[in-house]
């Protein structure tokens, strides 16, 4: 199909059935490929306590240096991932590497990781978090997990049991994009959730619209009555930052506080307040 517009031609190519599944499995392969091959990064976002006025936990975000197409950001591989089964080997080599990597270079921090909905239907996420846990020497007490409503809606039975499991370990749980899925509040209650983190779409129009800040507003005190700690992502400027101050949110996490990087790039950007902090105690004795 080919139409053309003034000079410019658009073609607009539409491979057939055949090569679409070619292509998917090529990409299967390489992506196979691409964990053993060491060809995943990890960046971390900080995720900042405002009570403390301190960065309490990073989340490990994942991403695929492609040896053709260049660095890929994981909406442009984790559906395949999902689909093809291969998110159970993509989550065990994140959480391995993020528990070592933290373990090094930032101790003291809390990590999320994010865990897809399909792998609370999979048997087996509690022997596979325990055994990253335990060959890295990580504290399950600084360990949180992302989820979407979604993952625990399909088989809501394991799903809540292996949270049990998870959370007899020390585990947390987060509730991530809170406010997109598809769940009932009655949810909230039924599964042991410890935290929600507001989808960023809630929280970037706050700037503007006094509508939008009633609603992060009301979506705060939400989490709040049922005893949740609550993140607002998506924290662009300064306006959101003190407007969800005032709102008693608990964690700001989004570019204004810190863009995704290397583990060491936040490890500096954390070492002036630390030397704050030891100026401070120096000039105390
Ligand atoms: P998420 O867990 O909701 O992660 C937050 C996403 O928002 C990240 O995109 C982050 O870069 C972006 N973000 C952070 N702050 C801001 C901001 O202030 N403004 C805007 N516009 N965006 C911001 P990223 O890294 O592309 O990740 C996209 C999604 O991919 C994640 O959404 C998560 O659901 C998924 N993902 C990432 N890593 C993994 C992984 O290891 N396993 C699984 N299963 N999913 C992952
Ligand atoms: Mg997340
Ligand atoms: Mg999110
Ligand atoms: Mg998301």
């Amino acid at each position: 199909q080919a139409k053309t517009s003034g000079h410019n031609l658009w073609v607009f190519y539409q491979p057939d059935m055949s090569e679409q599944i070619v292509q998917r499995r090529e990409m299967e392969q390489a992506l196979r490929e691409a964990i053993r091959a060491d060809q995943l990064r990890l960046v971390y976002q900080p995720r900042y306590d405002i009570k403390s006025a301190q960065v309490y936990a990073v989340e490990a975000l994942v991403r695929w240096q492609h040896p053709r197409l260049g660095l890929l950001t994981p909406d442009q591989f984790i559906p395949l991932a999902e689909e093809t089964g291969l998110i159970i080997e993509l989550s065990d080599w994140v959480m391995l590497q993020a528990c070592r990597a933290m373990q090094q270079t930032l101790p003291e921090l809390a990590l999320s990781v994010n865990i897809s909905a399909s792998e609370f239907q999979t048997p087996g996420l509690v022997e596979r978090v325990h055994s990253a846990l335990e060959q890295s020497g990580f504290p399950p007490s600084r360990f949180e997990i992302e989820v979407t409503e979604n993952a625990t809606l399909k088989a809501p039975d394991i799903a809540l049991e292996m949270m049990r499991q998870l959370k007899a370990m020390g585990v947390r749980f987060l509730i991530d994009d809170f406010g997109t899925g598809y769940a009932s509040l009655s949810y909230l209650r039924t599964f042991p959730f410890d935290g929600i983190k507001l989808d960023r779409s809630f929280v970037i129009p706050m700037a503007d619209s006094e509508s939008a800040c009633l609603i992060v507003k009301n979506m705060i005190g939400l989490g709040k009555a049922y005893s949740l700690n609550v993140t607002a992502e998506g924290v662009e400027n300064s306006q959101q930052q003190e407007l969800l101050k005032k709102y008693e949110c608990d964690i700001l996490q989004g570019y204004y506080i810190g863009r995704p990087a290397p583990l060491e790039q936040i490890r500096e950007q954390q070492a002036p307040a630390v030397s704050a902090r030891a100026r401070l105690a120096l000039a105390k004795n």
